[in-house]
């Protein structure tokens, strides 16, 4: 069997240093704050090329308090890719904005830069960055729109530990960036977790405080915040995976380069494309193909485990339905039945690619 995500090989690599991380948290009793955490946030930041960084409940709570952290005013218009998961446009409505989809690119499959310009208004005040499978945005050229419209642009970086735009990691390369430490990321917690990148200081005491109830001393509360912090054991476990984490980003890219040679030659696939300045860490490994149920049925078969990242094209979820945005021209409107991602990790040997790439030539021949 040949897995799609592999949590508990993982584990047994780092087995032993991981349960005397956890081990440490709990003889200390240091649950909520702590050494841990701190040295993450430090170690983060300086990973991502960030100033600052403040680690939070999860991944969807970082989107939503970068974006309220902005101060916009209610009901903004916040530009997201029609092709991402369901929290990047989730966290824009919760902060009390309006989505408004833009398409994503046919080959590197993050924003559309035309389509971004094309769904611009007076009202538009912010665009979500969706460093989508682990490719980066083209961040010069959405940069220049947001320069020229006066936007934030946020990151959504839950794909894309690691990742280099132009050689600079990403999540502090526009306004503000957030990540997602959920167990199936590149760099996963045991449990829930995300953090906030940012350069700019006042947005990161913002994000802070809006993150530990509005207040920086204990019982001073300067405003009203919520409860979303990086718990400690979290903070333990991700000290050491980091560690890992440019080892295991180098075996992505080992198999993602061995799945594009050894599959150029399928006509009936479309494989996915790294710019030039782009260093992509391959959180998913997509293809497409018209065939998409089929092959998927054959791999299974086959014992190969696929995922579909994502099934739906967000402006067709029900939970979409109020906005009456038509995105029917769309490529990721009319494109998210043939999406198809390939087993891809750490976990995978050479050997694992090869028996991948064959069972997929085996397919259409
Ligand atoms: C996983 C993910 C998130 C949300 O992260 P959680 O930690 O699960 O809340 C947001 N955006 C994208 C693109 C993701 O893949």
């Amino acid at each position: 069997m040949i897995k799609f995500l592999d949590l508990k090989s993982q584990y047994s690599q780092i087995k032993v240093e991981v349960d005397a991380a956890i081990h440490n948290v709990i003889e200390k009793a240091t649950f909520i704050g702590g050494e841990q955490i701190k040295q993450l946030e430090k170690d983060f930041a300086s990973y991502q090329d960030a100033n600052y960084c403040i680690g939070v409940a999860n991944g969807t709570d970082a989107l939503e308090i970068a974006i309220e952290a902005l101060g916009l005013p209610n009901n903004s218009e916040i530009i997201v890719p029609a092709n991402s998961f369901v929290a990047s446009s989730e966290a824009v409505t919760r902060a009390g904005h309006k989505v408004v989809f833009c398409d994503c690119d046919p080959h590197n499959y993050t924003i559309d830069l035309k389509s971004v310009v094309s769904v611009l208004t007076k009202n538009t005040r912010a665009v979500i960055a969706v460093h989508l499978y682990g490719h980066p945005c083209d961040m010069d050229g959405l940069k220049e729109i947001a320069d020229e419209h006066g936007l934030f642009i946020i990151e959504d970086c839950a794909q894309a530990h690691g990742a280099e735009y132009k050689g600079t990691r990403v999540g502090a390369i526009g306004t503000i960036g957030a990540f997602s430490f959920y167990p199936g990321k590149n760099l996963g917690a045991y449990g829930d977790g995300g953090a906030i990148l940012t350069n700019s200081s006042e947005l990161a005491t913002k994000c802070r405080m809006i993150a530990n109830h509005g207040r920086i001393e204990k019982y001073n509360h300067q405003f009203e915040g919520r409860n979303s912090r990086l718990d400690n054991l979290q903070a333990a476990i991700l000290n050491v995976k980091l560690k890992y984490l440019d080892n295991w980003t180098n075996k992505r890219i080992e198999i993602a380069d061995f799945y594009l040679s050894s599959l150029l030659g399928v006509k009936e696939i479309s494989l996915p494309k790294r710019e030039e300045w782009a260093k992509q860490v391959y959180h998913v490994f997509v293809i497409r193909t018209k065939l998409r149920d089929e092959l998927a049925n054959y791999l299974n078969e086959h014992g190969i485990q696929t995922g579909v990242h994502y099934p739906i094209a967000l402006p067709k979820l029900e939970a979409y339905n109020y906005l009456k945005q038509d995105c029917s021209t769309y490529f990721a409107y009319n494109n998210d039945a043939e999406l198809l991602s390939l087993p891809m990790g750490e976990h995978l040997t050479k050997e694992d690619a090869w028996q991948v790439a064959n069972a997929i030539k085996a397919f259409f021949e």
